[in-house]
């Protein structure tokens, strides 16, 4: 995540909330990116270092875990510039100036100068971001599929230019050799029943069965990929993209929510200016007395209502609206309730960690620490595929 500014509850419920779901049953990545933040914002790189420590504050409030996630800077893992750079090498030109995002946020951000080479390599960049952590998966919405698609041919560019490396089926077969016996026969059994039998279930279970091992590198686990499957070893993933399904986040005005718009609600805004944000939030223009019956589906804060409240109280204000049966302030105050109640745990575990800086400090460290070795790893695998390991 780009760090642009304080989060507000659009960024809570189109991607924290998945983080935190995600991070329960996946070894998962999150980044400040700052190199990122740095190809549009290079002009106002004040915001960069100020939002920093307050996106990290907001992630860990928000309930992402660093006991469960690796949560790092990615200017802090000189790593991802090694790699962007080695992938540019072999980044088609064409392929660059056809992700769609390129010319959309050219024709947007048309008060910035973005005709740089930093700007149009972005994509790569974002690719080296992922492929260096050897990622299965990557949390997008719809907008940014095109970019792990470009991850995608990127990773499977480099494996068909680099990936045959000499003594593959003895380092294969030294890596089996590390899960433990029970396991490694199990992969054998599951290898011969694919490559003899052409049984497609056992390559999934072996690839599901490799996923699992904790005890392999990435590297090793790319290779026994390659083996069980009988192509050649993968050094580069190629990642799939996990589209999200949030729910859309309207803000104060019907429209998504944004910074850009002027129309948020922050992730530690106090219960006071909840109520006084959402009082004076405008409704359908129809009702212009308690009188007049209303329509819902003209009314913003009913877009809000969709998110925050249950069957009973949706079907309470539809009814209460088209019939002038509950005024605007009586539908609006259940939904001032469930943002209080959903923000003020949230802005209490900010307010504790922004009272203790050294706390999140050290847990970025570690992070980085922990997302570094990952990467060096992959490094040398990457070097020696391209045969830079003199
Ligand atoms: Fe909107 Fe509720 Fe007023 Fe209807 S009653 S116009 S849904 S605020």
């Amino acid at each position: 995540m780009r760090p642009t500014g304080r989060l507000h509850l659009g960024h809570y419920h189109g991607v924290l909330r998945n983080w935190v779901d995600l991070q329960a049953n996946h070894d998962c990545f999150f980044f400040v990116a700052d190199w990122h933040a740095l190809t549009t914002a290079y002009e106002n790189r004040e915001v960069i270092s100020q939002s920093v420590w307050d996106m990290v504050v907001d992630w860990l409030a928000a309930g992402v875990n660093p006991n469960l996630s690796t949560l790092f800077i990615q200017s802090r893992v000189m790593e991802h510039a090694e790699l962007h750079l080695l992938l540019s090498m072999i980044a088609p030109l064409g392929w660059l100036e056809r992700v769609p995002t390129y010319k959309d946020q050219i024709a947007e951000l048309r008060d910035r100068d973005l005709a740089t080479y930093g700007f149009l390599g972005y994509p790569v960049l974002q690719s080296a971001d992922i492929l260096i952590y050897g990622a299965s998966g990557v949390p997008v919405g719809e907008d940014q599929v095109s970019h792990v698609e470009l991850t995608r041919e990127l990773a499977r560019r480099f494996n068909h230019l680099f990936g045959r490396e000499p003594g593959f089926e003895d380092k294969a077969e030294s890596a089996i050799n590390k899960m433990g016996k029970k396991q490694a026969r199990l992969y054998r059994s599951l290898r011969r029943r694919y490559q003899e039998a052409g049984d497609t279930e056992a390559l999934g279970e072996g690839k599901a069965l490799l996923e699992s091992q904790q005890n392999l590198t990435i590297a090793d686990r790319a290779r026994l990929v390659g083996y069980l499957d009988g192509g050649g070893r993968s050094v580069l993933t190629e990642p799939e993209a996990l589209l999200t399904q949030a729910p859309r986040m309207p803000g104060l005005d019907g429209r998504k929510m944004s910074k850009s718009y002027g129309n948020t609600l922050s992730l530690r805004e106090s219960d006071a200016d909840i109520d006084r944000k959402i009082r004076t939030m405008p409704t359908d223009p129809a009702r212009v007395r308690r009188s007049d019956p209303g329509e819902p589906e003209k009314c913003p804060v009913f877009d809000l209502h969709k998110v925050y409240a249950d069957d009973a109280t949706r079907s309470w204000v539809e009814h209460g609206c088209r019939s002038a049966g509950i005024g605007c302030l009586d539908c609006k105050k259940p939904l001032i309730e469930a943002m209080q109640a959903e923000v003020a745990p949230i802005r209490e575990r900010a307010t504790a960690l922004e009272a203790d800086p050294g706390h999140v400090q050290q847990i970025i460290n570690e992070g980085c620490d922990r997302a570094r070795s990952v990467a060096r790893e992959t490094m040398k695998e990457v070097r020696a595929a391209i045969g830079l390991d003199y």
